[in-house]
């Protein structure tokens, strides 16, 4: 259903352009979801926001590339067009509710407002302010917001972080759309709330069926509500496939990384978790050959000099790693002990 294929994304900034994504290719199939992992400033969110185009103009470039919605490439679509895809077609969570709720309306009038504009918009018959408060709170319950009749009422500073975040998901629901995109939407919230809202976002996605792209660093979430995985550095894919492909059979340093950076059952409380020495790469001026060479402990020379190619390890895994070329000195990572 949507389609991302070889996304180009440069930013124009006083420090020169940043080229944050440097050629990407995605899928997601209706009701999949599919997380994008990686660390701050890898690409993921620039990705994932691309597909709504909400990156500010006068800084943005998409200089190559596609995004297909059922064959239809949003880059080429007026901003008309593209304001009716938007909450329509595809809607957006994002990692901080507050930054996306208004704080001088009720959170009850800025999702009927939402509800009245998006009728508006499909040309239907429009819908009454007290059929659209209806609606509203059918959301809240199905969001288990509690109290829904007095709560429509209250501004968004009178919740929890947690609540804000059931809000920002049933605003994201009202019009039903397609697609999801949900950026960190965990992140600013404790432990067990994070918890709570991507059971969620798993029950909200089986009833509706919509599919979802979570952009996250987290990858206990991630094992817990995606089925694909894309892994990002240095503003590319380097490796993707299902949960089982990232999760049992990975390839690529980098993804065992971010793995052995996850706490494990059973292990002590008190043990250090190991973390990924170094920083990502200047993507003003990014590496010629592997973005990941300057942390990786099996870099090469070849690895400096050459970006590897995208292998594929089968029909759904694929990754961007000199360890897989047949001439490679070391063993596969999936065959060596984890
Ligand atoms: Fe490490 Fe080389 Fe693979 Fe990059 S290509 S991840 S540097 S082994």
């Amino acid at each position: 259903m949507l389609e991302i294929k070889e996304l180009k994304v440069s930013f124009h900034t006083y420090m020169g352009e940043v080229q944050a994504v440097r050629g990407v290719n995605l899928k997601l199939q209706d009701g999949e979801i599919l997380a994008i992992v990686g660390e701050s400033g890898c690409g993921k969110s620039v990705t994932a926001q691309s597909v709504l185009q909400l990156h500010d103009p006068a800084m943005t470039e998409y200089k190559e590339g596609k995004i297909l919605l059922d064959g239809k490439n949003l880059l080429e679509l007026s901003d008309k067009h593209m304001q009716e895809i938007r909450g329509k077609e595809i809607s957006m969570i994002f990692q901080d509710p507050m930054t996306s709720l208004n704080p001088t309306m009720t959170v009850g009038n800025q999702i009927i407002e939402v509800l009245r504009e998006h009728e508006k918009n499909s040309g239907g018959k429009k819908i009454s302010r007290k059929e659209a408060r209806e609606k509203v709170i059918e959301l809240f319950k199905m969001v288990r917001l509690p109290n829904p009749e007095q709560r429509i009422n209250s501004y968004p500073h009178e919740f929890s972080g947690g609540q804000r975040q059931r809000i920002m998901i049933a605003m994201a629901m009202a019009c039903q759309p397609r697609i999801l995109i949900a950026d960190e939407p965990t992140t600013a919230l404790d432990v067990t709330v994070q918890a709570q809202i991507i059971e969620l976002m798993k029950e909200m996605q089986k009833e509706s069926g919509s599919s979802i792209i979570m952009i996250s660093h987290d990858m206990g979430a991630v094992a817990s509500i995606a089925q694909k995985v894309a892994v990002m550095y240095g503003g590319l894919v380097v490796e993707s496939g299902t949960v089982e492909d990232i999760f049992y059979r990975h390839e690529h340093p980098y993804t065992r990384g971010l793995l052995e950076s996850v706490p494990k059952g059973g292990e002590r409380k008190d043990k250090k978790l190991e973390s990924i020495e170094g920083t990502p790469p200047n993507l003003v001026n990014p590496p010629k050959g592997c973005p990941f060479a300057d942390r990786c402990k099996y870099a090469m020379q070849v690895c400096k000099e050459h970006l590897p190619e995208e292998s594929s390890l089968s029909e759904s895994h694929k990754c961007r790693c000199w360890l897989l070329d047949s001439d490679c000195p070391y063993p596969r990572l999936s065959l060596s002990k984890y």
